[in-house]
């Protein structure tokens, strides 16, 4: 296919008249070396493992993915989106960080497009008001050149002279983006993929430390792999100019490309959709809506059952086939809090893991805005409210009812198991993962040693006393807060109308719960979390029996709850520390450490020793079959 014509030339670098896609070239890098590769991403575009000369295929994956060398055929292009960045519209931002290199089809006939980000610069990189700054020294006088973030940071910045906008990435970053994407393939989630993790010698500084060493850091790319990488926010770009300041999107013509894009992504990802609808344009169009609205809400529910928190979840953010999309500071929970923040300048924690869900609906509105006039406010925003809470709550309940094993009845008290389930997690601390996982090994028979081992492990999955004191620790001030709760006394309607009902109830709850912690022990807190998992375990148990009450067989039914819960309990996720391990190995030189822990990741839902046998034995195979040979 070709890309819409380049952005004309002598528009300035960032005005794009008639045009989304810019062509560019990626910029070299010094000694690029390969970190990691995934050979399961590989294999979609028909590359296969190294056989014979590993070393040789390695360096090779660094040349080409590094963007030193693009391959033949290749027509390296930038694309520009806008996004809702934190709910405000925040005009032309992207993309200034990855290129295409173009389309590839896989040994399968599909159609992958493929990316490097990281690679450098492009006609839609970031602004930078780059200012000159002058430093008295004694006895010296120093003239620097910075942007604005890093004249904040002028008592320590004396070096810098890096930018934010030059279209490169660090290998923390990249790291994280490789090994998430993988990890979320492997855990059955909707996602861009990642194909390779390559470094280099070239430098760049990012972050300033005070403790007088801004960090220069090694220039990394990822070799992103996806159907397609357009976003709601690739169909704002084409809002009316006077509608946002800042960078503008195409001038002319705008109507048109904003057809062209739609007929594309709907012809080429949703075809489907475009056959059954294509001599109706508005009704076709209102499927393809129906259909992303779906997607999405599903893949929300997938993130809130494996506790992933995307962290930045902007309109830009947002696919428009339904993959989770852009890795930035991501992170699966640890212990259960609703409230979880990922993302530490998200400060009103708007991208909240409990947000995830009705932001993501507020994204498709603001996809449906821009797709008018091809698509009626009318319609679409009718689509909205009957479609996107109802599949985000089917799909969230059938992937929890797996996760609890409940495989033959569905009830609608599940829900309640549910919710009872995350409040008992979240008042005694417990690890999201380890406790859903422990899960499993609960046995419906009533051997109380059994259930007292039980518990045992459950409650060592659970929270100190005073990590406790920190997740409930009051966020108020006490003045602030009776001076509300007077104003809910005297006029509790305006009080529920402004919203600030559920935040008192939160922070009574708090004070209730951070009291109550005050003057507990170790061996007090055991007991009370014994006492809130018994409370739960009990319902559990009921609820099991009503399973167990439906089937003829109690044995087989044992063996498929644990088949299934063991299938969507992941025991692998990639948690921040186990990240942060990878990366400080990596920025010694190590790479061993990034490559174990994908390995890992591609097996989430076993057990280590289950992984190794597995392994052990298909290679014992493969050694007996050379043999016979
Ligand atoms: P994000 O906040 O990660 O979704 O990034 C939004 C946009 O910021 C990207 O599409 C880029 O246009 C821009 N951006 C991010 N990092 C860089 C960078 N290192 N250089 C230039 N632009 C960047
Ligand atoms: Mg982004
Ligand atoms: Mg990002």
């Amino acid at each position: 296919r070709s890309l819409p014509v380049d952005a004309e030339e002598g528009g300035g670098p960032r005005a794009v008249p008639g045009a989304c896609f810019a062509r560019v070239r990626p910029s070299p890098l010094h000694n690029p070396q390969l970190v990691a590769m995934s050979l399961p991403a590989l294999a979609l575009l028909g590359l296969e493992a190294p056989e014979a000369d590993p070393a040789a295929a390695e360096a090779e994956a660094a040349l080409y993915f590094s963007g030193n060398r693009v391959p033949a055929g290749a027509e390296p292009a930038a694309h520009c989106y806008c996004g809702h960045q934190f709910g405000s519209f925040a005009g032309q931002l992207g993309d200034g960080a990855a290129m295409y290199l173009g389309e590839v089809l896989g040994p399968r006939g599909e159609r992958w497009e493929i990316q490097l980000k990281g690679a450098g610069i492009t006609p839609f990189s970031r602004s930078v008001e780059v200012k000159e700054i002058t430093v008295k020294i004694p006895d010296m006088v120093l003239v620097f050149q910075m942007c604005p973030e890093q004249v904040l940071c002028l008592p320590v910045a004396l070096e810098v002279l890096g930018t934010q906008a030059d279209g490169r990435k660090v290998l923390r970053s990249s790291i994280r983006e490789f090994l998430c994407s993988e990890a979320m393939f492997h855990l059955g989630i909707p996602t861009t993929r990642a194909g390779t993790c390559v470094t280099s010698d070239s430098k760049v500084i990012r972050d300033i430390f005070y403790d007088g060493n801004p960090k220069k850091e090694r220039c990394t790319v990822v070799l992103r792999i996806a159907s397609t990488f357009i976003r709601f926010g690739s169909f704002e770009i084409f809002k009316p100019p006077d509608e946002y300041t800042g960078r503008k999107g195409p001038s002319v013509n705008r109507n048109d490309i904003r057809i062209q894009m739609l007929d594309y992504v709907i012809s080429t990802f949703y075809p489907e959709i475009q056959e059954a609808y294509s001599d109706n344009s508005v009704q076709r169009n209102a499927a393809f809506f129906k259909e992303i609205t779906r997607r999405t809400a599903r893949l929300v529910a997938e993130w809130q059952c494996v506790g992933f928190c995307h962290g930045v979840l902007n309109t830009d953010n947002m696919s428009i086939v339904g993959l989770t999309i852009d890795y930035g500071p991501f992170g699966f929970m640890d212990r259960y809090d609703p409230e979880h923040v990922c993302n530490g300048s998200d400060n009103t924690g708007r991208y909240a893991y409990n947000k995830q869900p009705e932001i993501c609906k507020w994204n498709l509105g603001k996809l449906a805005e821009a797709l008018v006039p091809e698509l009626p406010l009318e319609i679409s925003e009718l689509i909205l409210e009957e479609e996107y809470d109802a599949e985000f709550e089917k799909h969230y309940l059938q992937k929890m009812r797996k996760k609890l094993g409940l495989i033959q009845l569905e009830l609608e008290e599940d829900s309640k198991l549910v919710s009872e389930l995350l409040e008992t997690m979240h008042l005694t601390g417990g690890d999201f993962t380890n406790i859903f996982y422990l899960l499993s090994s609960f046995s419906v028979d009533t051997d109380s040693s059994k259930f007292e081992d039980f518990l045992e492990e459950l409650t060592s999955q659970c929270a100190s006393v005073e990590e406790l004191k920190v997740a409930f620790k009051p966020q108020m001030d006490p003045r602030q807060l009776s001076m509300m709760l007077m104003l809910a006394q005297s006029n509790p309607q305006l009080f529920a109308l402004i919203g600030t009902k559920a935040n008192i109830n939160k922070e009574l709850e708090r004070i209730d719960q951070f009291s109550k912690l005050q003057q507990l022990t170790a061996a007090d807190l055991l007991s009370r979390n014994k006492k809130h998992w018994k409370e739960w375990l009990e319902k559990y148990r009921v609820r099991l029996q009503k399973e167990i009450e439906s089937v003829g067989d109690a044995d087989a039914w044992n063996t498929d709850r644990v088949k299934v819960m063991n299938s969507n309990n992941p025991k692998y996720i990639l948690r921040n520390y186990i990240a942060q391990n990878a990366i400080e190995a990596a920025e010694n030189g190590d790479f061993s450490e990034v490559r174990n822990v994908l390995k890992l990741l591609e097996h989430p839902f076993q057990e280590a020793e289950d992984f190794r046998e597995v392994k052990e034995g298909a290679e014992e195979e493969g050694a007996t079959a050379a043999a016979a040979a």
